[in-house]
């Protein structure tokens, strides 16, 4: 059963990734179209399917960052909740699993892959956590130059009303789900997401699986917090853990070891060509993820482009 829903999960994030590619994500900006138009159009067409990962814990993938759920006879709780133009095939997803409704979504960062869906899952229901940086983001508009792209403010709706600023405990039908904040990272307001009894973890964007992530250096993001968030989810986990990544397959504890030391050895070679005073065009040049790139940089962020991610989030001062 693992083993088939890593293989579809795959399936499905491959053709996620490409459409990603095509759209010019990975291209240096400029973009004709920022990424961000693309993906929503994309998402326009998105078949979200359910998978089952363990106990009465599931995973969506297809619109977005990967949806984790938790099912319950009285309702679901659930982390992340994609793009809204998919609505109607999350709505089906959703269905094949149970009719129970939405009762708690976790955003695990503010970026709207993650975040779109809160005001529709919030009329149906759904109480929305996030942490308060979230919040800030969702209730104005953010730009994020990398993507070309200025993020509206969420409708009023689609605003998380509890804040984890730190960590938060909660019951959900006999299951214990821990979250918590992991300080600056991908963004300034990443949290995970721990089911105790069934062993899962969600990373949000910290984690992904296979590629090489992004990071909001504009908005608190930078390779050193992503770096403590790898070396923080490895401690996390046990052998038996399954851990749900922001992007890619639903992977586990050796896949976060492999990617955890790719970004520390990364982070070492462009810090050092930075502080030998090399530029970020003469950075990217000297091919620093070389090594790396067959495995990790063939979709969404390519090479150059996460070469500059990590070399413009690196303080000018740092070996
Ligand atoms: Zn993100």
């Amino acid at each position: 059963m693992q083993r088939q829903m890593v293989s579809w999960a795959g399936m499905a994030h491959l053709l996620f990734m490409a459409i990603v590619a095509l759209a010019g994500f990975a291209a240096a900006p400029s973009y004709a179209v920022s990424p961000v138009i693309a993906i929503n159009d994309e998402a326009k067409k998105a078949v979200v399917q359910a998978q089952p990962l363990r106990g009465d814990l599931s995973v969506l993938e297809g619109s977005g960052g990967n949806i984790t759920v938790l099912n319950s006879p009285k309702g679901k709780f659930l982390v992340d909740g994609g793009i809204a133009y998919s609505k109607d095939s999350i709505v089906q997803a959703l269905q094949t699993i149970s009719n129970a409704p939405p009762l708690f979504v976790v955003n695990t960062h503010y970026h709207w892959d993650h975040t779109d869906s809160n005001a529709w899952l919030h009329e149906l229901g759904a109480t929305i956590i996030a942490h308060p940086n979230t919040l800030k983001h969702l209730s104005t508009s953010t730009r994020v130059d990398d993507w070309e792209f200025t993020f509206p403010p969420a409708p009023a709706a689609g605003r998380p009303t509890v804040l984890v600023s730190k960590t938060k405990t909660m019951k959900f039908n006999g299951t214990t789900i821990r979250i918590a904040y992991y300080g600056p990272s991908h963004t300034d307001s990443d949290l995970w997401v721990y089911f105790v009894e069934p062993d899962v973890l969600a990373t949000g964007d910290t984690w992904w699986n296979g590629y090489y992530p992004f990071i909001d250096n504009e908005n608190g993001g930078s390779i050193d917090g992503m770096i403590r968030a790898a070396k923080e989810n490895v401690q996390r986990v046990t052998e038996k853990t399954l851990v749900v990544p922001g992007h890619g397959p639903v992977g586990g504890r050796a896949e976060l070891i492999e990617y955890r030391d790719m970004l520390i050895d990364i982070r070492n070679k462009v810090a050092a060509l930075k502080h030998q005073g090399k530029s970020q065009a003469e950075v990217v040049a000297a091919k620093p993820t070389a090594a790396y790139d067959r495995k990790w940089g063939g979709f969404v962020i390519n090479p150059d482009f996460f070469t500059r991610l990590v070399f413009d989030g690196l303080p000018t001062t740092s070996k």
